[in-house]
C-alpha cells in the first residue's frame, strides 16, 4: 500500500439534489450529509446560498450547513454565486466559501447574469469581504467545454485565470468538465498547463461529470498531472440545470473504489458509502449513474445465493 492519498469532495448535497425537482425534506438532507460523514467523508461541498426564489431546493441553505459543521473535523464548503450571498453564507457561520463563474460568456450570462469579466470583479469583492480564517474554493465552471460553444480553448481558461490568481492566490481552483464531454487527453493537457503557469495557486481541483462514461479515465488524467482534489456525487446525482445534457456528476463510490483500489487513500469505506448511495438513489426525482454502486448490490446478492 502507497502512502499516496487524494480528497474527494463530496457535491451531492449541493450539486446533486440541487438538479433535484420534488422538494426534499431538510431532515432527509441532513440524515445523508450525517450518513457521508460516517462513511468516512471529510469534505463536502454542503449546500449553496442563492435566491430561494431562484432555487427553492436550496432555500434551507442555514440548516442543512448548520448541521454540516456540526460534524466534527468535516470542511463544509458552500457555494455562492454573487458578493451579496457570499454575506448570507458568513452571516450563517461559513467558514469555507466556493464562488462559481464561467469562462463561456454564455454559460455565465445563463448561470448568474454577469459577464465573465463581471463575475472576476465579483469575485474580488467576495475575497475583500470575507473575515480572517475563512478558505476559499474558486470553481470555474465549462473549463473544457460549453453547451452553448463548444470546446474551450485554454487559451480563454488563461485569460480569465490571469485575472482570477492574482486576486487571492491561497485559493483552491477547480477546472470543472461542466458538460462532461472532454477527454482525458486534454484534462491533463489544461491540468498541466495551469500547473506550470502558476505555481503560487495551493491547490487545484477537478470537477468532473460522467455524462459520456468518462467521469473516471478523466479523474485519473487529473490525477496524473498532479491534482489530489477531486469533486464527485454519490449516486452520481447531479447535472446543471444550464447545461442541457449534463446528466450526473462523477459518482463518489465510483472514486473511492478505483483509488483505494490503486492503493491511493480516500478515508472513504466504500461499502458503507454505497449504501449511503443506495438510499440517496430512491430520493423522489433523483437521476443516479456510477457503476460501482451497483456492481456491488450485484455482488451481494450473488454472495447471499451462495452462501
Ligand atoms: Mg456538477
Amino acid at each position: 500500500m502507497s502512502d499516496a492519498t487524494v480528497a474527494i469532495v463530496e457535491v451531492g448535497p449541493r450539486d446533486g439534489f440541487q438538479s433535484i425537482g420534488p422538494l426534499i425534506p431538510t431532515d432527509r438532507k441532513i440524515a445523508v450529509v450525517n450518513a457521508l460523514y460516517a462513511a468516512g467523508v471529510r469534505r463536502m461541498e454542503a449546500t449553496s446560498f442563492v435566491s430561494p426564489s431562484a432555487l427553492p431546493q436550496l432555500a434551507d441553505a442555514e440548516e442543512v450547513l448548520a448541521a454540516a459543521q456540526a460534524l466534527a473535523g468535516l470542511d463544509a464548503q458552500v457555494l455562492v454565486p454573487t458578493a451579496r450571498h457570499a454575506e448570507r453564507a458568513s452571516v450563517a457561520g461559513a467558514k469555507h466559501i466556493a464562488f462559481v463563474l464561467s469562462v463561456s460568456e454564455r454559460h455565465n450570462r445563463g448561470n448568474v447574469r454577469r459577464s465573465p469579466m463581471e463575475s472576476v470583479q465579483e469575485y474580488r469583492a467576495v475575497i475583500g469581504s470575507l473575515a480572517t480564517g475563512m478558505k476559499i474554493r474558486l470553481n470555474v465552471a465549462t473549463a473544457f467545454d460549453c453547451p452553448h460553444e463548444g470546446r474551450i480553448p485554454i487559451a480563454d481558461v488563461m485569460t480569465l485565470l490571469d485575472r482570477l490568481v492574482p486576486i487571492e492566490p491561497e485559493a483552491e481552483i477547480a477546472l470543472c468538465d461542466t458538460t462532461g464531454r472532454v477527454t482525458p487527453d486534454r484534462v491533463e493537457a489544461l491540468f498541466g498547463a495551469v500547473i506550470a503557469r502558476y505555481p503560487q495557486v495551493r491547490a487545484w481541483a477537478f470537477h468532473a461529470h460522467d455524462t459520456y462514461g468518462l467521469g473516471a479515465a478523466n479523474v485519473l488524467a487529473a490525477w496524473k498531472a498532479g491534482v489530489s482534489i477531486f469533486d464527485a456525487a454519490i449516486a452520481g446525482l447531479g447535472g446543471c440545470p444550464f447545461a442541457p445534457g449534463a446528466t450526473g456528476n462523477v459518482a463518489t463510490e465510483d472514486l473511492a473504489w478505483m483509488f483505494e483500489g490503486m492503493g491511493v487513500r480516500t478515508g472513504i469505506d466504500v461499502h458503507r458509502l454505497a449504501s449511503v448511495a443506495e438510499e440517496a438513489a430512491t430520493i423522489p426525482g433523483a437521476q443516479v449513474g456510477g457503476r460501482v454502486r451497483d456492481a456491488l448490490r450485484a455482488r451481494a446478492c450473488r454472495i447471499e445465493a451462495v452462501t
